[in-house]
């Protein structure tokens, strides 16, 4: 039998604007919770959020439990509904006209950080990861056919574990078949939304390097979120961080981590653990809790825990800069605006 997936880095048929069109522009995107017996409260989770992801690229999602990274995972895939915004999925807006959600999910998958949750515990793997082919309009034993060998390209032999029950594997293992079931319909982009956070630590070395053999392989594009900024690094080409339902800065992996330009990303930065004692921190580099998302600080949201704090900081929402080309490195911090009136502009 012949190979029954498309893979390699060929231009895919499904390509519309060539290499330099974003696949995913993200426009202000918002939602926010209504909070019951709060007098009309919300939880703005994610709040008018843009950024923009290349075609090929691993962009990756940094930030705090709570800053609204899996709730933006979501809204991508219409999981959740965007209270407002626009998604722009390779030149097609994401409406009933131009790209129906269900086209676009066609397109773009996700991968959950519950593995074991994401299976049907009744059903065997092999099936589970067939589903999608049968649902595209596959005949079951090519169906089938399709899975055996997806499960052969996510490092598990067909035979052995296609007739499994998702008890009867691993953590690892489940996630393995996860990323099959994800891959098997040919999407151009996967979402993984802290897809190896509950793996012990050998085995999500194993699963990040499946992540990375697989993208070259299917030439897939990645939105790769996760807390911890160790793996982002491994992953991604560029990152974005987030603060309380905002991007606060964007730009090249490289850049962000060795000259990080936003108070809070230095603080998440200088917060990673050492294996190194002689470079162990012992004051916690960000003070206080994050603030309630119910009622985020006015101007700008981390003001409150920044000791760059200044007048204009408590008063204005600094912009996130214009971000145009592969190297833009943007920020949202008044130290970063000339037109701010912060005192130390010229001392960043
Ligand atoms: Fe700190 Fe002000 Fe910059 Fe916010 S805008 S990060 S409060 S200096």
């Amino acid at each position: 039998m012949g190979p029954l997936l498309r893979d390699g880095p060929a231009l895919d048929p499904r390509d519309r604007g060539g290499p330099h069109q974003p696949l995913l522009i993200a426009r202000d995107l918002r939602k926010h919770f209504p909070v019951k017996g709060s007098g009309g409260k919300s939880v703005k989770a994610v709040d008018g959020v843009s950024f923009t992801v290349r075609k090929g690229e691993t962009l990756g999602i940094v930030g705090e439990s709570g800053c609204g990274k899996s709730t933006l995972a979501r809204l991508l895939l219409h999981l959740v509904v965007p209270d407002a915004g626009e998604l722009v999925f390779d030149g097609d807006l994401v409406d009933t006209r131009e790209l129906p959600v269900d086209a676009l999910r066609r397109q773009v998958q996700i991968v959950f950080q519950d593995s074991y949750s994401s299976l049907n515990p009744r059903m065997p793997v092999r099936d589970s990861v067939a589903f999608g082919p049968f649902v595209q309009g596959k005949k079951k034993q090519q169906a089938r056919d399709i899975a055996s060998e997806m499960l052969g390209k996510v490092g598990l032999d067909p035979d052995l574990f296609g007739p499994r029950y998702p008890h009867e594997l691993s953590g690892g293992q489940k996630q393995r078949v996860n990323i099959a079931r994800a891959l098997v319909t040919g999407p151009r982009m996967v979402i993984l939304d802290e897809p190896v956070s509950a793996l012990d630590k050998s085995i999500e070395a194993q699963v990040l390097n499946l992540l990375r053999t697989l993208k070259r392989q299917f030439n897939l594009t990645y939105l790769f979120i996760s807390h911890d900024l160790n793996v982002v690094r491994y992953l991604s080409d560029r990152v974005l961080v987030m603060y309380l339902g905002r991007a606060v800065e964007i730009g090249p992996i490289d850049a962000v981590f060795e000259r990080p330009l936003h108070p809070y990303t230095r603080a998440l930065l200088a917060s990673r653990p050492s294996m190194d004692p002689a470079r162990r921190i012992e004051e916690a580099p960000i003070s206080g809790d994050p603030p309630n998302p119910i009622d985020p600080p006015s101007g700008c949201h981390f003001h409150t825990r920044c000791r760059f704090a200044e007048k204009p900081c408590e008063k204005t929402d600094p912009a996130l800069g214009i971000w145009e080309g592969p190297q833009s490195h943007v920020v949202a911090c008044h130290m970063h605006d000339l037109a701010s009136g912060h005192s130390r502009l010229a001392n960043v």
